[in-house]
């Protein structure tokens, strides 16, 4: 059988290092053979990959690194514009910064625009697979939809749902949202890589009633994610309590509506009771840091170890626009050091099992992507150091692969990112200016 092979240093986590499952594999002097319908054959030493595939094509990136394509678990294709805006706390920034950021998607045209570049800057930040909130505009989605679709890009998205508390062009009645929404998870259905999040943005710019169509869509579509946000910051959670006396918690609220199943991704979850941690476990959803974001709002420090140690799925997440960048890759430095600041140590194994087959697991893909396993989507990126003279010699300081990849996890960035596939294919060339 003829493949396409790459080859070049190879790193990927098998296993969860969280488990204590044998996980980091790196090989030097690699290869990964990909068959003719996008799918990895084979990973191995480059001469035993040659052997087994002659009459291959080969691609060979040289001493640059061979990653699995990073998973972003949240961010907003609104606020693709909204990057560090002011903004004294969430509620002031969403109402100041972000708001009139994501009105400005009712523009067809202006969306259509917004959307290319979006998932082009996606793909070449390294990112495959991303879970992305939705504008507010039926059309805007479609426009994501498209670009989507043609770069091939793993992308879960859904229609921003509010219906309070913000700018009336945001807001839809839950019989207003149904139409559109069913619209677009049909549309989910006949796009590969495409899949559809239910989107309620949180509790409070939600009423009872769209939080009750929420529940009924996910239940009617079983194929579907639910996305959302909780417990941020201090300030939210306690208008939460205020706006829902009757819930016990936060997390309650959701519950409440059928919202906290295996299919729901909770971005932040910074300020969440054990309570909350204790029945997120037993619902089995997932869970969003989003590090940088969390700093920039002054949000606080996210408990991973807490939700590690009862077994909740965790992914990473850019959040953009209150991240302030689009590298899931940068993330995982941020990562490390908000950990640091909660006595959570994190070695260059669990920081990339967080950005990719934890990610894929956090989102039930650990099937299709993640890692370099036989029979999954090819979806990767190269990580191209030689160019940048100080990571080179820094680099040639280092005693073995682990500590290379662990100083590449801090001093790596997306400008050396010098391609991006997903399943199989170039998504985004090497371009030293981004999208
Ligand atoms: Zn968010």
């Amino acid at each position: 059988m003829s493949m396409t092979i790459h080859t070049g240093t190879i790193a990927h986590v098998r296993g969860d290092p969280f488990g204590a499952e044998e996980a980091l594999e790196i090989i030097e002097q690699g290869a990964l053979a990909i068959d003719r319908s996008g799918r990895i054959g084979l990973l191995g030493e480059r001469n035993a990959v040659f052997e087994a595939f002659p009459n291959s094509e080969i691609i060979d990136h040289g001493n640059a690194w061979l990653i699995p394509g990073l998973i972003d678990g949240h961010l907003h294709f609104p606020q693709f514009y909204a990057t560090a805006g002011p903004g004294n706390g969430l509620l002031d920034w969403l109402e100041n910064t972000v708001y009139p950021a994501e009105a400005s998607f009712a523009d067809e045209l202006f969306a259509r625009a917004a959307a290319e570049r979006f998932v082009r800057h996606l793909l070449a930040c390294g990112t495959t697979t991303a879970m992305v909130f939705g504008s507010q505009f039926y059309d805007a989605n479609l426009a994501l939809f498209d670009a989507a679709a043609r770069s091939g890009i793993r992308l879960i998205t859904g229609m921003t749902l509010m219906d309070r508390n913000a700018p009336p062009i945001l807001l839809r009645t839950a019989e207003q949202s149904l139409d559109p929404v069913e619209k677009l998870i049909g549309l989910c259905r006949t796009t590969p890589r495409l899949y559809y999040a239910i989107t309620p943005r949180f509790a409070l710019s939600c009423s009872p009633a769209l939080l009750e169509m929420c529940g009924a869509l996910l239940k009617c579509h079983p194929e579907t994610y639910l996305q959302t946000h909780i417990n941020e910051t201090r300030t939210e959670t306690a208008a939460v309590r205020a706006a829902f006396p009757r819930s016990r918690h936060y997390l309650d609220v959701y519950d409440g509506f059928g919202l906290i199943t295996e299919r729901t991704m909770l971005a932040h979850s910074i300020h969440t009771t054990d309570a909350e941690l204790d029945r997120m476990a037993e619902a089995a959803c997932a869970v969003c840091h989003c590090p940088t974001s969390n700093a920039y709002l002054g949000s606080g420090l996210f408990p991973l170890q807490k939700h590690l140690t009862r077994g909740i799925r965790v992914a990473m997440g850019t959040d953009v626009g209150a991240g302030t960048q689009f590298s899931v890759w940068r993330e995982l430095s941020q990562a490390y050091k908000v950990q640091q600041l909660r006595d959570c140590r994190l070695d260059a194994c669990h920081l990339l099992y967080l950005a990719t087959l934890g990610g894929a697991k956090a989102l039930g893909l650990e099937h299709e992507a993640g890692s370099f396993e036989t029979g999954k989507s090819a979806d990767f990126f190269v990580l191209d150091y030689e160019q940048d003279s100080y990571l080179a010699a820094r680099l040639g300081r280092c005693e073995n692969a682990m500590d290379q990849l662990f100083c590449l996890l801090h001093l790596a960035d997306e400008r050396h990112v010098g391609a991006t596939y997903v399943h199989g294919r170039l998504a985004a060339p090497r371009n030293r200016s981004l999208p």
